[in-house]
């Protein structure tokens, strides 16, 4: 069975890295530059460890609990060499244990988050905790999927970087429903660069999941967020 879902996941994941392949070398972008994560929410830990034997080295998860419990199944030798993303929308009564686990946190649109983050960062971590600020680019069609507005960015980014336990280092965004990619892609790089000039440590774009990963790369992503095209349809939600 496990041989089984580990040719699965190989098929999967050389599809990807084929797609990244082919996308850099339509815009002329060395594929060495990007960071693939492996987006394993709903999938358990067994995918985790397969994944880790096929030369994964970033995962992401989207929910504290799923991710806390999945982390303590894992094989420690597996889980030592892990870099754990969290992608998700995030509660500011969770935040502090994430900043416990979380190698880079994705989803910070909001100063309180920021806060909560930074303090539990204070008390577990001996380094900063690594943030990136979400964007929403919905741009007011419907509810947004978690960010902040374009107009707050710089404002959000001058809190984070002002917070001891926290390292800002760049933005992340889920493409807009219902708009295309490319040109949300290249607003958020823009905003990006403008972010850069005031905090040149800021220099991660993550941007780009399975269905837009391309558009991503051709507007500078450094970090793709990738669930289905690796590890197939989500399992029913536990
Ligand atoms: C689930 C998720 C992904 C991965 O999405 P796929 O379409 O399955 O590749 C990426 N980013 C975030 C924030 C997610 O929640």
């Amino acid at each position: 069975m496990s041989d089984v879902r580990a040719a699965e996941l190989a098929q999967g994941l050389a599809g990807v890295r084929a797609r990244i392949a082919a996308a850099c070398a339509s815009c002329g972008r060395d594929a060495g530059g990007i960071t693939l994560v492996a987006v394993t929410k709903h999938h358990p830990a067994s995918d985790v460890e397969l994944l880790a034997g096929l030369g994964v080295q970033h995962v992401g998860e989207n929910r504290h609990q799923e991710a806390a419990a999945k982390l303590a199944e894992l094989d420690p030798r597996v889980r030592s060499g892990l870099s754990v993303h969290f992608v998700g929308q995030l509660q500011t009564n969770k935040a502090a244990p994430v900043a416990g686990y979380a190698d880079l946190v994705h989803t910070v649109d909001r100063a309180r988050l920021a806060r909560a983050l930074d303090r539990g960062a204070q008390e577990q971590r001996s380094e900063p905790l690594p943030v990136l600020v979400q964007v929403d680019l919905q741009e007011g069609r419907e509810a947004g999927r978690g960010g902040a507005v374009p107009g707050e960015v710089e404002e959000l980014a001058a809190v984070v970087a002002g917070l001891p336990g926290l390292r800002l280092r760049g933005l992340m965004a889920v493409a807009p429903l219902g708009a295309p990619a490319a040109p949300a892609f290249e607003r958020l790089a823009a905003l990006a660069a403008r972010v850069r000039r005031t905090h040149p440590g800021a220099d991660v774009l993550s941007a780009g999941m399975s269905g837009d990963l391309e558009e991503a790369v051709a507007a500078g992503a450094t970090h793709l967020r990738v669930g289905t095209a690796i590890l197939g349809s989500r399992p029913a939600h536990r």
